[in-house]
């Protein structure tokens, strides 16, 4: 509060405090009056006390988010799929094409990946192009694809899901559902996949803050679901040679104040193929609990993203050039 706030006003806003169930702890300085509130946070919204007369600034000490928060949970979640851990010692490969093609391309991609050992598929079924002419992905049928494929060469699949229409689907075909960047903020589609069983990956929106993220997962959890593995795959910002921000302080930012794995998608977070293997490197040096990577046959036919997609071979040399960095920081491919 400003200096020269009259008593009267001051011990209305205490009285205020007290009435909602809380306890004030007003300092009375030389240049402002400070009052410490201590209570349940959910019992007071910020607008509505910066409102009050004499009130300058409310300031916020505890995280807006509790079911995500570290302080609530201080031992680190690991998220079981079909046998595969995620968050635990060992570092969790996704690893696939952007779009789910035809069944060539499913079972050429998914058997040089199972060589490489990649348990985790991912395919985009149901795309979020920018443009409605764009490849749209092939629906149920690419979810049909990107199972059997997966069944084939015994990995998990991984595929996002735009409408809350299509979760019941989803949920049949495949074992984790993504949530993708345009889509972090949809609160009803958070709330509706916070209701299945599945493992949800969600990825960080494109101008989202850390805080935003945790929150968009803490949705995930109120309804339910515990299994919430999160996504750094870069920010917009200024910069127009990548083409999104791949924000790599986020791994440590999140651990500290989380205890949901996290993984970063260095394919969206580039998009250039020649970055995507030293932001891998990055990634995991910072802490991450696996990476994301678009794989593809034949990038240059590819129906999406074929410019940032490697091919079976690139991303061979890239699990070839992580070892030592996983090594060194105490993980396991
Ligand atoms: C994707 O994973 O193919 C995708 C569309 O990612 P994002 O939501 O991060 O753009
Ligand atoms: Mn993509």
């Amino acid at each position: 509060m400003e200096r020269g706030v009259e008593k009267e006003k001051v011990e209305k806003i205490i009285e205020h405090l007290k009435a909602k169930g809380l306890q004030p702890v007003p300092l009375f300085g030389v240049e402002r009056t400070v009052i410490a509130v201590i209570g349940e946070e959910r019992d007071l919204s910020v607008s509505h006390l910066e409102s009050l007369e004499g009130v300058m600034k409310v300031m916020r000490v505890v995280h807006p988010f509790q079911l995500v928060s570290r302080e609530t949970q201080p031992t680190s979640t690991i998220i079981e799929v079909n046998g595969v851990k995620i968050g635990g010692d060992q570092l969790a490969i996704f690893a696939g094409p952007c779009s789910v093609e035809n069944e060539d391309q499913m079972e050429s991609v998914a058997g040089s990946l199972e060589k490489l050992g990649v348990k985790l598929l991912r395919g985009g079924a149901f795309k979020p192009r920018t443009g409605p002419y764009a490849f749209q992905g092939l629906g149920a049928e690419g979810l049909k694809l990107l199972e059997d494929a997966g069944r084939r060469h015994g990995m998990a699949t991984c595929t996002e899901v735009l409408d809350p229409r299509d979760i019941d689907l989803v949920c049949k075909h495949c074992d984790i559902l993504q949530i993708g960047a345009r889509n972090m903020q949809n609160f009803m589609l958070l709330r509706e996949v916070g209701r299945t069983k599945k493992p949800i990956f969600l990825k960080r929106g494109m101008s989202a803050t850390i805080e935003e993220f945790l929150l968009a997962a803490e949705y995930i959890l109120a309804e339910g679901n515990p299994n919430v593995i999160l996504c750094e795959r870069g920010i917009r910002t200024f910069e127009q040679y990548v083409r999104n921000t791949l924000a790599i302080a986020t791994v440590p930012i999140v651990k500290e104040l989380s205890h949901l794995p996290i993984i970063v998608d260095p394919s969206h977070g580039t998009g250039k193929p020649s970055l995507i293997t030293p932001m891998s490197k990055a990634a995991i040096a910072a802490g991450a609990d696996g990476l994301m990577i678009e794989v593809h046959p034949n990038p240059s036919e590819a129906l999406s993203d074929g410019a940032q997609s490697l091919t079976p071979e690139q991303f061979g040399k890239l699990m070839e050039e992580i070892k030592p960095i996983a090594t060194a920081v105490g993980r396991s491919l």
